[in-house]
């Protein structure tokens, strides 16, 4: 299959991945950069605030990115299924993309703790999904030990070439910019994501003199091991997507975020949930965890840690609100209900 969209398509030589690697596509990447005026007047103003919302990827997060390249890896390969343990967004886009290839997707989710749309979309891609009855990290561990016995490829972000299809955010919001941005603030939970955009910016840098930004990762504070320098037996937040304990890119995340000459902070979930409504009101939906890079950079600029004057920031929304809808539900007054008049309709108008 050649492609003519997708990350193949505008960066395939920028990849490094073997030459067995079969390109494929869902026309993924291309993500828009929208411009939050308003919302960095309510931060204090001053500067010029964006999203990079990776919400509009094919299957609705960033992990799109991913998947794309390592299915194509495991495709090319001759593998004729893949394996991931997920909080559920890479389980929606491993499926979508094995699907695509023709390959065969097991996922494995901690049992009660993927959101809806997630859990979903990985059934409607025709994966196979099993729910472990235990964290995330219980779910990782599976999936390493079931790789080595069985003849299944890894797509987990320890896949090194998920990091390469995730490095093309960063080469994006370049592009669009001219530069790199001052600051660059996102959820951090695998870190896997915070790690792949060290790689993408530096890499330009290195090539085009392009700069580099500060990185703000931000965790939940019921799951931020990088932030209490230990692992989070039983991690704990409203943002399922990074509710993870035991990090598998940990080590790099914390190198990125000194060698930036940034930061991995940690929110409590109320801020997560505020910034998550602030980002509704400008008309982005975004799940919880998405909100969290938001969050961190409201908390920094508050306390006098980030001065953000004259700056260029990107808060990356790393996935869309429809895949979480209960953490709207839950939470919303009881919706009136009435007789088909509109003498009943009325005092609802104001
Ligand atoms: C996976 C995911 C994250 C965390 O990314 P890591 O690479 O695991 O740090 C954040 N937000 C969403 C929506 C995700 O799906």
């Amino acid at each position: 299959m050649s492609t003519t969209c997708g990350l193949f398509a505008r960066y395939g030589a920028w990849l490094r991945v073997p030459a067995h690697t079969r390109p494929l596509s869902l026309c993924e990447g291309g993500t828009p950069l929208i411009p939050m005026p308003r919302l960095a007047q309510r931060l204090g103003g001053g500067f010029d605030l964006y999203v990079k919302f990776e919400g509009m990827n094919p299957t609705g997060s960033f992990k799109d990115r991913g998947l794309v390249v390592a299915v194509a890896e495991a495709w090319g390969r001759g593998a004729s299924a893949v394996i991931c343990a997920s909080t559920g967004n890479t389980a929606a886009a491993a499926a979508a993309y094995a699907a695509r290839a023709g390959l065969r997707a097991v996922v494995v989710i901690p049992q009660g703790k993927v959101a809806l749309g997630k859990l979903a979309a990985a059934l409607a891609y025709g994966a196979r999904v099993v729910q472990v009855q235990g964290s995330f990290d219980d779910a990782l561990r599976l999936v390493r030990q079931a790789v080595e016995r069985f003849p299944i490829a890894l797509v987990n972000s320890i896949n090194p070439y998920r990091l390469e299809g995730q490095k093309t955010a960063a080469f994006e919001i370049v592009d669009a910019l001219g530069r790199a941005p001052d600051w660059l603030a996102l959820p951090v939970g695998n870190a896997g994501n915070i790690t792949a955009y060290w790689m993408g910016f530096t890499e330009y840098h290195a090539q085009k003199g392009t700069g580099l930004p500060r990185l703000l990762g931000v965790q939940a504070q019921g799951a931020a091991p990088l932030v209490l320098g230990r692992p989070v037996p039983r991690p704990e937040t409203v943002a399922t997507a990074i509710r993870i304990g035991r990090p598998a890119r940990g080590e790099e995340a914390l190198e990125a975020a000194r060698a930036s000459r940034g930061r991995i902070i940690a929110v409590p979930d109320e801020a997560i949930l505020e910034a998550q409504h602030w980002l509704a009101q400008e008309g982005l939906w975004v799940e919880p965890a998405s909100a969290a890079g938001l969050a961190g950079l409201a908390a920094e600029i508050h306390a006098g840690r980030l001065d953000p004057r004259g700056k260029t920031i990107v808060v990356v929304c790393t996935g869309h609100g429809l895949k979480d809808p209960d953490a709207i539900l839950h939470r919303a007054p009881r919706l009136p209900s009435i007789p088909p008049t509109l003498q009943a309709l009325e005092p609802h108008l104001t």
